[in-house]
């Protein structure tokens, strides 16, 4: 017998539960079997005794006694069974909530039994619910900690218990196996883990709390060590394989912008990330950067600096945002800000009417065009450039992976890309989600910003919010309010959505007042028009759906009301917060909610009112919600659903891991070291533990 053995060979398996647990837990070898992780352990090491309970107590203890007084007690769904466990110190209850035919069944009244649970303290008396029963005598023969496999409830009712599986791994590894170590014996020493033989012992045989530590230890780092040894690899192949155009001058365009039309000074973070940018610039590698910055933190204007160094030198540049309100809000901004630079700048969109369309391709085809700012347009196989060296992409969260890679085939050359995401994610997140990237952070706000005051107003609060919106017309600001419209409930959502604009209809009536209004229904055109009204100042408030949440620009808004706030996630509802205090003036942001809130709506809404740092919330939001549902992971083709590592907790053994692969690609960086043969050997196999 080795690793690869089928399982049906084993002894007390055979075919026919052999592809029962193939089917019901991915199990087909002894070396599935041996990487199966118990999901928890009980503490079989001491027996306790009903008088030392107390209600420190936070785990599942041992206790060994009789059961007496079996009855089921209440109607309906109040039903249940009890039962009195007594030993020599006293006595508890016992509760059985389902399986009560099953317990009443089995339990022998004044047998002898061990029984295994968490008390409870209900009532001044402490209870045990759902305790597992061991007859005593076969539960002697335990010791310490026993590992709980999770099994599926289809072998369960064909008698495969958890049970049955420790006895087969038992069988397996009484057998002295051979198990090949996957790590090299350097890292192994270097970072003090247990040999992967005796990891493997431990994780189904623990003595101890101590050694099933280091046990899991070993699993979590080895499981994080490969992901990040291979996204290393990743991107150092690529740095080693593209070329990227090299700008080596600093010339007019840029010096001229920095110099003249600058009316401010840039961050600290700023100047540093357009440091890092330069750097790669010089490298002659192609760049492959993110920029995570809070909103407003100025991204914009790092992307505009690093499109006139590349213009300066020559090439073509473009720049592309998800919608196309905000491909024409970057155009305009962009087209004001360089109006006085010898620089030809084109919008493309999917509205882009076909004359126009003509010309475009002309330019760029010729190579006059220097910015080219648009949607997923630009990436049509139809848009063909003369030498793109730069793109950007805006809100990078849009973008999926094979759409970055589209923009590689627009020239001779790889284009350097920085792509910019103002969803701030958490460290460690970023770096496995964007591991084969190199990562600028903005992490710093223009100076002479206010912090945006953050409300929480029920839905009943209807005049309170209407008098301070009228407050704060008066004094000459202007107003969001944002409805939220998914798809699953969209007629239901539409209608509030026109409710809440009617009711503001009356509350600020014409002439006096008047209100934008945009959502996904109306066209780019009538949108757009909708938005120039708002940003002209035509008009004061700007009712709208979550089209407005990346990038929008009015700094003279100053509220930004979130209607149904608690059907919105965190990083949303930080997003469309950044739409407002971007101007010198005091910005508020006022959450609406029903009354009735659930826990994690309450967490998200008070974590919201207590901190503007993106980075905290997201952190927050990691931690509700788990990381694989952060945007962007899903389309990442990364394994967040690791065995036993979790990116939340162990960022410790992340970094470390992280740290470990690096030193290692730094001296090998192709694993030809012959102590290394055994990471390519994994790497290829994608065998993580
Ligand atoms: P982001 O894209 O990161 O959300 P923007 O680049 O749109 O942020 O910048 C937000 C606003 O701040 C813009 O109006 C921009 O002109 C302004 N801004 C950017 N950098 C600075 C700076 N260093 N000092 C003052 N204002 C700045
Ligand atoms: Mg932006």
């Amino acid at each position: 017998m080795d690793l690869s053995t089928e399982i049906q060979f084993l002894q007390g398996v055979g075919p026919k539960r052999a592809e029962l647990l193939q089917k019901e837990m991915d199990l087909f070898t002894v070396e599935d079997l041996l990487y199966l992780i118990p999901y928890k352990y009980l503490d079989k090491s001491k027996i306790y005794q009903i008088s030392e309970l107390n209600s420190t107590i936070s785990v599942a203890i041992q206790l060994k006694g009789r059961i007496s007084n079996i009855q089921t007690i209440g109607q309906g769904r109040a039903r249940r069974l009890s039962a009195k466990f007594t030993d020599t110190t006293g006595s508890i209850e016992l509760v059985w909530f389902k399986g009560i035919q099953w317990v009443q069944k089995t339990l022998k009244p004044n047998s002898e039994y061990i029984i295994f649970g968490k008390p409870t303290l209900f009532n001044g008396k402490f209870n045990i619910t759902h305790p597992e029963i061991e007859s005593s005598i076969e539960a002697n023969k335990s010791t310490g900690l026993e590992p709980q496999y999770s099994i599926p409830e289809k072998l369960k009712s064909k008698f495969i218990s958890s049970k049955v599986i420790l006895k087969l791994i038992k069988k397996i590894l009484a057998k002295n196996i051979f198990i090949p170590e996957t790590l090299p014996a350097s890292i192994i020493k270097e970072n003090k883990l247990l040999r992967l033989k005796d990891c493997i012992y431990n994780i189904h045989f623990p003595k101890n709390q101590e050694i099933l530590k280091q046990a899991e230890y070993r699993i979590k780092f080895e499981e994080l060590f490969y992901i990040q040894l291979k996204l290393l690899m990743q991107k150092q192949y690529k740095k080693d394989k593209f070329k990227g155009a090299v700008f080596s001058t600093i010339g007019n365009n840029f010096n001229t912008f920095f110099k003249k039309h600058l009316s401010f000074e840039l961050t600290n973070a700023q100047k540093r990330v357009i440091k890092e940018i330069r750097a790669d610039f010089a490298s002659g590698k192609q760049m492959n950067r993110l920029l995570q910055g809070d909103v407003g933190s100025g991204k914009t204007l790092v992307a505009l600096f690093s499109m006139l160094i590349a213009i300066d030198n020559n090439f073509q540049t473009a720049l592309m945002a998800p919608t196309e309100i905000l491909a024409t809000q970057h155009f305009n901004t962009i087209s004001k800000q360089l109006k006085n630079l010898p620089i030809k700048i084109h919008l493309l969109t999917g509205s882009t009417k076909k004359a126009e369309r003509k010309i475009i391709d002309q330019d760029l085809r010729s190579g006059e065009c220097q910015i080219l700012i648009g949607t997923h347009a630009l990436i049509e196989d139809t848009v063909v450039f003369e030498n793109l060296a730069l793109v950007i992409i805006d809100e990078q969260h849009r973008f999926g992976v094979a759409q970055r890679a589209k923009l590689w085939k627009k020239g001779k050359l790889i284009p350097h890309i920085l792509v910019m995401t103002a969803t701030p994610i958490p460290r460690t997140l970023s770096m496995t989600l964007y591991g084969d990237l190199d990562i600028s952070v903005i992490d710093e706000l223009p100076p002479g910003r206010k912090a945006i005051k953050t409300i929480h107003m029920y839905d009943g609060q209807q005049e309170r919010l209407i008098k301070f919106m009228r407050e704060q017309i008066t004094l000459g600001r202007q107003i969001y309010v944002v409805y939220p419209l998914i798809k699953e409930s969209e007629k239901l959502d539409f209608k509030a959505l026109e409710e809440g604009f009617w009711t503001l209809n009356d509350a600020f009536p014409a002439p006096q007042y008047a209100i934008s209004i945009v959502h996904g229904q109306k066209t780019a055109k009538e949108k757009e028009w909708e938005m120039q009204r708002f940003v002209k100042k035509q008009t004061q408030i700007m009712v709208a759906t979550t089209v407005i949440e990346v990038g929008v620009d009015v700094p003279n808004a100053t509220v930004m009301v979130i209607e149904s706030a608690e059907r919105f996630g965190l990083s949303q509802l930080h997003q469309l917060r950044g739409r407002v205090g971007r101007g010198a003036e005091q910005s508020f942001c006022i959450l609406r909610t029903s009354y009735k809130l659930g826990k994690e709506s309450k967490e998200r809404i008070n974590a919201m009112v207590s901190s503007n740092d993106g980075f905290y919330l997201s952190e927050i939001d990691m931690k509700l919600r788990g990381p694989g549902s952060i945007e962007g992971t899903q389309q990442s083709g990364i394994p967040f659903q690791l065995r036993l590592a979790n990116l939340i907790t162990d960022q410790l053994i992340l970094q470390q891991a992280r740290q470990v692969a690096e030193n290692i690609l730094s001296s090998d960086p192709y694993l030809t070291l012959n102590e290394h043969s055994v990471l390519l050997r994994n790497i290829k196999k994608n065998a993580i533990f």
